[in-house]
């Protein structure tokens, strides 16, 4: 009978983590689903008013031992952009909503992630017709914003899963089309330590230059998890538990032996980008999240809803 009612309730104590990139000061053309301030400060107090914020940590721990109280929500920063201290953390604080950084160490201070390279490229190209070895389009024609935004998706897509210095080559060529790419996207190493320093704030790994980790060795996955994580803690002085895995599709950007190596790498936990909920049953490696990117809430809310009863 308790047993009856503890699996009811533990079926019932589903925890959501929601995945977050950037929130940007304001809307931008070549980035046009990513929060703006505002619309997350919306977001922030529908949660913090409806859900019980706690940190992906701490849900870890209690989902592992069947504590989870229902409706917890904890909150999660992929990549280490600098906007998840300039622009995020004064709203969290505001509504006292812990949250998790996971950050790429080799874009400290300076480094661009190679997809925001292309993104901020073809912002900059001239108007006009330009040549691409693409593997199914010769050039793209760069006209309004829209033309800007479908060639950068173009050759994202075309070059996401290129061996990563096969790929760092491609875009170090296009990016030299144009100058003055932007060097403040990421955190520095100052914005880090009072990031990790705030009250409610967890830093964890996310390798060290984003690789997706299936078109790497072993040896070089097994080094850009460690590596990630062993700078992390350089820089901030505090351990690193918590991995993220780049892009985080299982079976396409990560796989079991990759799972095995952030265990084997002292990591208590992981979180991948497929969608679902954590409870007491989910792999403790593996731990699903949920996207919310519709710019309404009441459609957001819904979606959480249906993610819990895995609808989606
Ligand atoms: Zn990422």
């Amino acid at each position: 009978m308790i047993a009856r009612l503890a699996a009811h309730l533990m079926r019932r104590a589903r925890h959501h983590t929601l995945i977050f990139h950037r929130v940007l000061v304001d809307r931008d053309p070549m980035n046009p689903s990513e929060p703006t301030a505002d619309w997350f400060r919306r977001l922030a107090a529908m949660l913090a008013t409806n859900f019980r914020l706690i940190s992906l940590d701490e849900a870890v721990r209690r989902s592992s031992c069947g504590d989870l109280p229902g409706r917890t929500v904890s909150v999660t920063f992929d990549d280490g952009y600098a906007d998840n201290y300039t622009v995020a953390m004064p709203i969290l604080a505001e509504f006292g909503i812990p949250a998790t950084f996971f950050v790429a160490s080799g874009f400290i201070d300076g480094g661009r992630m190679w997809n925001d390279s292309i993104i901020e490229t073809m912002r900059r190209l001239h108007a006009g017709r330009h040549e691409l070895d693409l593997p199914d389009r010769s050039h793209v024609t760069l006209t309004d914003w829209n033309s800007r935004r479908e060639a950068a998706s173009l050759i994202i897509a075309a070059w996401k899963h290129l061996e990563p210095a096969d790929r760092q080559a491609r875009v170090d060529q296009l990016s030299a089309r144009v100058n003055g790419l932007p060097t403040d996207l990421m955190l520095t190493t100052q914005q880090l330590r009072a990031l990790a320093a705030a009250p409610a704030s967890t830093i964890g790994g996310h390798t060290r230059l984003h690789p997706i980790l299936a078109s790497l060795s072993d040896a070089q996955a097994r080094e850009e998890i460690e590596r990630g994580r062993r700078e992390l803690e350089e820089t901030i002085q505090t351990d690193v538990t918590l991995f993220a895995y780049p892009n985080g599709k299982r079976g396409k950007d990560y796989r079991a032996e990759h799972v095995e190596m952030v265990r084997q790498a002292g990591f208590h936990a992981a979180v991948a980008t497929d969608w679902g909920t954590l409870d007491a049953a989910t792999d403790r490696f593996e731990i699903p999240r949920f996207t919310p990117w519709h710019s309404n809430l009441d459609r957001f809310s819904v979606d959480l809803v249906r993610c819990h009863f895995g609808l989606i």
